[in-house]
This record gives structure tokens, C-alpha cells and sequence, in this order.
């Protein structure tokens, strides 16, 4: 089973990109925001707990989320591997990820990091906001809080697979096809 993860801020288009990935690769892609979004829209206890944290810009606990990629992996066994789209996105989710894999002696393969300037998470977020109607889109306080919960939680992840030895950059503000192209390379 192969195992990537697709990092970067909010706004990096990890979103586009994955669909073109999961498809090619014939990887299952797992957005922990696309769940977590599901969760919300059903109305569920789940949803609701997360739909304060979520619209302020704020992370869900970790075991929440460990607990959904979890459950995806050990219901998903019939496909080439998994996309992870928004996770992990703390040191404590990376850990618990990697304990997860050695349990089943795999590891994560590659870690795909789009990289953008945070003037450019602003303007993309803000033409998303027009496009999908997300309400932690709309507003610009809580865009902040996301670039910023990034920058104090979710960056610290960049060290700790430099170390382990499977991280790769590849530049987010290129069009769409040649951030593909570029993706396509590395895997
Ligand atoms: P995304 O669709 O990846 O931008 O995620 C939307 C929101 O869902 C995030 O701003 C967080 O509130 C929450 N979320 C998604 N993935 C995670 C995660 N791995 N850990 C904690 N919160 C998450």
C-alpha cells in the first residue's frame, strides 16, 4: 500500500491537485476537511462539535481526526493506497500516523508540499469563497486565524519529514498542470 500525503497551507490547492493524483495513481483520496464537512452537513454529534472550530479557523482535536483516517484505512483494503488531503496537520498527528503504518510494517511514501506566499493563500481562499460557499472562507479574521494556526502547527511538520527523509517542495503558484506535472515527477 502506498501512503502520500499532500501538504501545505490552506489555499495551496491540495484539493485540485489530489482529484488529478487519485485518479492517475488510483489512490484513494481522504480529505479530513471534506469529512469533517459531511459530518457537519449531516447534522451528526461529530459534526456539530467541529462546526465552532472549523468556522473560527480553529483545528479539531487530533483524536478526532486520527480516529476518521483510522476507520478509512481499515475499510478501504482493495486499493493501491491513499492520498491524504489536510492531514496530518500536527506533530501529534504525524506521530500517530507513523505508529499507525509501522504497526502494519508500511510507511509514508512521499510527502508532496505545495508551497505559496500567504498573500496568495488571501486571494485564492477569497475566489474559493465565490466558487464552493464555505463560511470559513468568508471571512477574512478567520482566514488569518487559519494561516496562522498553519504557521504554529501545521509548518513544525516540515522539519519532522525533512528528517524522516520523505519530503519534497514543489512551488504551488505555477498553473495548475505544470503543479501536476511537477507532482507527477516526484511520485
Ligand atoms: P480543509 O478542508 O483541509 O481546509 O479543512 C477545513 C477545516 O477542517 C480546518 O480549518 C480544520 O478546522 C478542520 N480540519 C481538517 N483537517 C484537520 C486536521 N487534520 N486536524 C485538525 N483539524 C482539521
Amino acid at each position: 500500500m502506498k501512503y502520500y500525503i499532500l501538504f501545505g497551507p490552506p489555499g495551496a490547492g491540495k484539493g485540485t491537485q489530489a482529484k488529478f493524483i487519485a485518479e492517475k495513481y488510483n489512490l484513494l483520496h481522504i480529505s479530513t476537511g471534506d469529512l469533517l464537512r459531511k459530518e457537519m452537513a449531516a447534522g451528526t454529534p461529530l459534526g456539530l462539535q467541529a462546526k465552532k472550530l472549523i468556522e473560527g479557523g480553529n483545528l479539531v482535536p487530533d483524536e478526532v481526526v486520527v480516529g476518521m483516517i483510522r476507520n478509512t484505512f481499515s475499510s478501504n483494503k482493495d486499493v493501491n493506497g491513499f492520498l491524504l488531503d489536510g492531514f496530518p496537520r500536527t506533530i501529534a498527528q504525524a506521530e500517530k500516523l507513523d505508529q499507525m503504518l509501522a504497526e502494519g510494517g508500511e510507511k509514508v511514501d512521499k510527502v508532496l508540499s505545495l508551497t505559496i506566499k500567504d498573500e496568495t493563500i488571501f486571494e485564492r481562499i477569497a475566489k474559493r469563497a465565490q466558487i464552493e460557499g464555505r463560511k470559513d472562507d468568508a471571512d477574512p479574521a478567520t482566514i488569518q486565524n487559519r494561516i496562522d494556526t498553519y504557521h504554529a502547527k501545521t509548518e513544525p511538520l516540515i522539519d519532522y519529514y525533512k528528517n524522516e527523509g520523505n519530503y519534497c517542495e514543489i512551488p504551488g503558484e505555477q498553473t495548475i498542470e505544470e503543479v501536476f506535472d511537477c507532482i507527477c515527477k516526484v511520485i
